[in-house]
């Protein structure tokens, strides 16, 4: 199976409820590898532009409210089908639709405070990880 990389985000309730640790031990226990990391407050600019497909739906507002609530830790992981794996470590983005053993089910609180993002393709990971981090900040991990 192929290598590739993909982009995470620990969202704001979980820097708050400081699940950072959890939530990494749980992408490091199922084979992805941390391949650059950033911890920081998102701007209202950053996080509207980084979510700009949702911009017509009802939510769009709380969701970027939410996303500059508090910190995010941004990150490229790294791994054997890294996009697929990681949504599989993330669970349904509904935390009462997520399956047991899910960072959703374990951590978030709801449908929009739901504790992480991972990208659902290789071509939106690459447009993601170019979005948040420079070519150079990207580390290869295999
Ligand atoms: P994901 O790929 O699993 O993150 O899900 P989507 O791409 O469908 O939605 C992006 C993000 O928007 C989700 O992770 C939630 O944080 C947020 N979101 C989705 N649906 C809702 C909703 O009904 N209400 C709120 N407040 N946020 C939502």
């Amino acid at each position: 199976m192929a290598i590739e990389k993909t982009f995470s985000i620990i969202k704001p309730n979980s820097t708050l409820d400081n699940n950072i640790g959890n939530v990494i031990a749980m992408f490091e226990k199922n084979g992805l590898r941390i391949a650059a990391a950033k911890f920081t407050h998102l701007s209202k600019e950053k996080a509207e532009g980084f979510y700009i497909e949702h911009k017509e739906r009802p939510f769009f507002g709380e969701l970027v409210d939410f996303m500059t609530s508090g910190p995010v830790m941004l990150m490229s992981l790294e791994g054997e089908n890294a996009v697929m794996k990681n949504r599989e470590i993330m669970g349904a983005t509904n935390p009462a639709e997520a399956a047991d053993g899910t960072v959703r089910k374990l951590y978030a609180k709801s449908i929009g405070e739901n504790s992480v993002h991972g990208s659902d393709s290789a071509a939106s990971a690459e447009r993601e990880l170019a979005y948040f981090f420079e070519k150079s900040d990207l580390v290869d991990r295999f």
